[in-house]
């Protein structure tokens, strides 16, 4: 049914974008439904399911009649734990109070936007981006300020266009490493100069999301950003969750690491939105931290051959250009294609070969697509004979 008055609708929800990844699955699904042979490369997931002793500890919890309203911050135990993984793992010293626990990181996102952002402060996003920090941070009343790399110089930040974006109303910069979509991993010396820039600007904040901290290949190293610049500690925030790494997507838990007053805010608004995240999925978390690392590898290990396999074959396909991916799971290589963009590329691709990926538009960056490889090394293979048929034809 169709409402009467456009008002009702607020002017904020009128604002936001519908996700344009969403829209491309539906499409592969409905085509998919139709009796269509689709090879789908657009999943944002793992295709792996959550370890097995994670699963037991939710069922025990369960048992164990773990079903109430628990602290809105997070289960004090799971808290515990994120802050000396925090300390250990990542190098940062964490105190259980800079901990919040929160629906996926995407809440965490949210809000830390919330609560640092004012209407028309500015956020500097580089792109390519996850998809989501620019609706969040409209979302908050707030500017996203989108700053472009090239695809040719590796989607390297530059810290002159950084500089050159600073106005008196910079709030907020956000960096990704692993990155969604490039799966380019920034370097120690790229952030000791990215912090170097925080401390020319001493009242710009930072948010690193580091969501896919633990999906990179061999030969590479994780920097946690405030690991790098302890200095800068009462204005940096980590995002992460347990989604990518532990293959949980579907569990919802996420947390925010920052300094304790922004901390205890974004709790305030959690008790006031969504309360606690459940109950008993945040000790399934607690048994992932506290478990062997042994899945985690496997996982890991799967990825990196999926990876290699998908850079090799993209490199083999004449008219793609790319930057070899060190982590995360997609590639994201230009198309050189003139006179078409990405989303009208992603629609011919799935309409002529039957192959679906996101248009590289959905992430500021419309030269280029992605490509998932958390697939089946079969199913790669399978889209890339579909990817070079589609390019023969161009
Ligand atoms: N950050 C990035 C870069 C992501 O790709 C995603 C999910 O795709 C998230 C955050 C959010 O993850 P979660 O499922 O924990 O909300």
């Amino acid at each position: 049914m169709e409402i009467k008055n456009p008002s009702f609708i607020s002017n904020r929800a009128r604002a936001l974008n519908p996700s344009l990844t969403l829209e491309i699955s539906a499409k592969a699904k409905e085509l998919k439904k139709a009796g269509k042979n689709i090879c789908n490369l657009s999943a944002g997931e793992p295709d792996f399911d959550t370890p097995e002793f994670i699963i037991e500890a939710t069922l025990q919890a369960l048992k164990n009649g773990l079903t109430r309203y628990g602290p809105a911050a997070g289960d004090p135990e799971l808290i515990e734990a994120i802050a000396s993984k925090q300390n250990k793992i990542n190098n940062v010293a964490t105190k259980p109070e800079n901990v919040v626990v929160t629906n996926g990181g995407k809440q965490a996102i949210y809000n830390l936007f919330q609560v640092t952002l004012n209407p028309n402060d500015e956020v500097l996003i580089p792109a390519p981006y996850w998809l989501s920090y620019p609706e969040m941070a409209l979302l908050a009343g707030a500017k996203p300020i989108i700053i472009k790399s090239s695809p040719s110089n590796g989607f390297k930040i530059k810290i002159e266009d950084l500089e050159a974006s600073v106005t008196q109303r910079t709030k907020l910069l956000i960096l990704n490493s692993p990155n969604n979509p490039t799966g380019q991993v920034l370097a120690k010396s790229e952030m000791e100069n990215i912090a170097e820039f925080l401390r020319r600007n001493p009242n710009i904040l930072l948010m690193s999301d580091e969501i896919y901290e633990f999906l990179i290949d061999e030969n590479q190293v994780h920097h946690s950003f405030a690991a790098i610049a302890p200095d800068l500690q009462d204005r940096i925030f980590t995002v992460n969750g347990f989604a990518k790494g532990w293959a949980m997507t579907g569990w919802r838990i996420g947390y925010l690491v920052g300094p304790e007053e922004i901390i205890r805010k974004a709790t305030a608004l959690q008790s006031q939105s969504t309360s606690n995240v459940c109950s008993f999925a945040q000790r399934g978390a607690l048994a992932a931290l506290q478990g062997s690392r042994d899945s985690i590898d496997k996982m890991v290990k799967s990825y990196n051959y999926r990876r290699e396999l998908l850079i090799k074959g993209l490199n083999e396909i004449e008219g793609i250009k790319l930057t070899p991916p060190k982590g995360a799971f997609y590639a994201f290589p230009q198309i050189s294609i003139q006179k078409m963009n990405s989303i009208d590329f992603c629609k011919l691709a799935l309409n002529e070969v039957g192959l679906s990926m996101i248009p590289g538009i959905a992430f500021g960056e419309d030269s280029c697509v992605r490509i998932s490889c958390a697939v089946s090394n079969q199913t790669i293979i399978d889209g890339l004979n579909r990817l070079k048929v589609l390019m023969a034809k161009m």
